[in-house]
């Protein structure tokens, strides 16, 4: 059994074949799917393929690429569908300083906001990073975001950052990249990790693992993710399956998750 702790099933992307791509991923051994709505437009499409399957649950926020756009509504829109009972966590919020496709003033200011808002939800939350390691670890702390606690994903800071992640309670998701011929770095802080403090994510449609770099990722490929974990940490598949598993349904706060 696995988790992919974050895709993105209501993109474009999975439009024409939905179905197969989940029925692909419980043949391979993916017992739940987190879905990720990041901007308006996605929220309600997301909410939908979870409440039709099962074991598919919901993240809904608003992407730092897309805070420019949250106006007076965005709020009492996502604190309404977060009621929803298969809603188990709240993002991805955070800064993206690589793209700045929202300026970094707004990124900060609605990284708070978010962070607050989860907090009233009592949502975890999941939150992004790129490039911007300094400002995400100060605002974590200021906004004494280990109350609600969450997830890191797509984890790129580096071993110092991901310990101070660990200490204020949040666990680090690793994607597909780590499979990549320039990962070395990545693998050696994932090596270093205990593995009660890691999850997998295949962040589909994006970031797909050799040997299908290139084509479009789906959650049955978070398998190679947790080969390349256990090959990394020498400990057998199957640990990583089950233990990354656990810590899923730990930070979700679900029972047991099936497709
Ligand atoms: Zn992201
Ligand atoms: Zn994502």
């Amino acid at each position: 059994m696995l988790i992919d702790s974050h895709a993105h099933l209501e993109m474009p992307e999975f439009k024409g074949d939905l179905e197969e791509v989940i029925q692909r991923a419980k043949a391979s051994g993916v017992t739940s799917i987190f879905t990720v709505g990041t901007e308006r437009k996605d929220w309600k499409r997301a909410f939908d393929i979870a409440n039709s399957h099962p074991s598919i649950y919901a993240i809904l926020g608003v992407h730092p690429h897309n805070v420019k756009e949250i106006d007076d509504l965005t709020y009492a829109e996502l604190r309404d569908l977060c009621q929803g009972e298969k809603v188990k966590a709240y993002g991805e919020i955070g800064l993206d300083f690589f793209r700045n496709l929202s300026p970094r003033e707004v990124q900060l200011d609605r990284f708070r906001e978010q962070i607050a808002l989860a907090k009233e939800l009592k949502l975890p939350i999941v939150v992004h990073d790129r490039e911007a390691h300094q400002e995400t670890l100060e605002i974590l702390r200021s906004e004494k975001a280990g109350e609600c606690g969450g997830i890191i994903h797509c984890f790129s800071g580096d071993y110092d950052m991901a310990k101070k992640c660990l200490d204020m309670g949040f666990t680090i998701s690793v994607p597909g990249s780590i499979t990549f011929k320039n990962a070395g770095e990545f693998q050696d802080i994932v090596k270093r990790l205990p593995l009660e403090s890691i999850l997998v994510e295949t962040d589909a449609p994006y970031l797909t693992p050799v040997p299908f770099r290139g084509k479009r990722n789906e959650p049955s490929y978070v398998r190679y993710t947790a080969q390349k974990i256990a090959e990394i940490k020498k400990i057998p598949f199957e640990k990583v399956a089950e233990v990354t598993t656990v810590n899923a349904l730990r930070v979700f706060g679900i029972k047991e998750g099936r497709l």
